[in-house]
């Protein structure tokens, strides 16, 4: 059970309070309980807490309640990305190097019959990134680029990417549409753009 003055630290309605420092931080509402209980619910589930309610908090959950609530009243990532917009850049660059490329380079690359497709897309960016970096495998992960390396990393996939769509015979459409990816605005796609009008799934070639 909580004491009445974790309880006031947890729920006060004004600054310094942990629900209250966390929810300005946000964007969220105070009065917001569905979030507030599924934050709760996620600690749980993550096995950062023993009890889903606040009624049933020992001082172990409440500590827990507490370290979480004050990053997310820390805004941290907000903050760093204000004051560092490279870093802004460097994740919407590993975004797309480690999510979108991947993706589609398993729809494009040319496989074993049989082959783990995806498997084989990320050991396709492994040699590239050793070759292009000369990084041995595992000692600097992707993460570790710089911007201007991620930049090149991303252009060299793109050239590989077209250069194996082409062979594969797909329009850029199509291979976005088969990794289950809108085509980028820079591609002015007519297919997608229609689709996004009539509020309905892009239409194939
Ligand atoms: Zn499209």
């Amino acid at each position: 059970m909580l004491t009445r003055k974790q309880l006031w630290y947890l729920m006060r309605k004004e600054r310094g309070g942990l629900w209250f420092d966390a929810c300005r931080a946000q964007g969220w509402q105070y009065d917001d309980e569905q979030r507030r209980h599924g934050i709760y619910q996620h600690l749980f589930d993550a096995g950062k807490i023993q009890h889903t309610r606040a009624s049933q908090f020992d001082d172990r959950d409440f500590d827990a309640v507490k370290s979480h609530l004050l990053v997310l009243a820390s805004n941290i990532q907000g903050t760093v990305e204000t004051d560092h917009p490279e870093i802004g850049e460097k994740r919407r660059l590993l975004h797309v190097v480690k999510l979108r490329q991947p993706k589609l380079l398993s729809i494009v690359l040319p496989v074993a019959e049989g082959a783990d497709r995806n498997a084989a897309a990320f050991e396709y960016i492994d040699q590239v990134m050793s070759s292009r970096f000369h990084t041995l495998e595992g000692l600097r992960p992707v993460d570790d680029l710089n911007v201007p390396e991620l930049e090149m990393l991303r252009d060299t996939l793109a050239a590989r990417i077209d250069t194996y769509r082409q062979k594969a015979g797909y329009t850029v459409h199509d291979m976005y549409q088969a990794a289950h990816l809108p085509c980028p605005p820079s591609t002015a796609c007519r297919k997608c753009a229609i689709a996004k009008l009539n509020h309905t799934e892009p239409v194939s070639a």
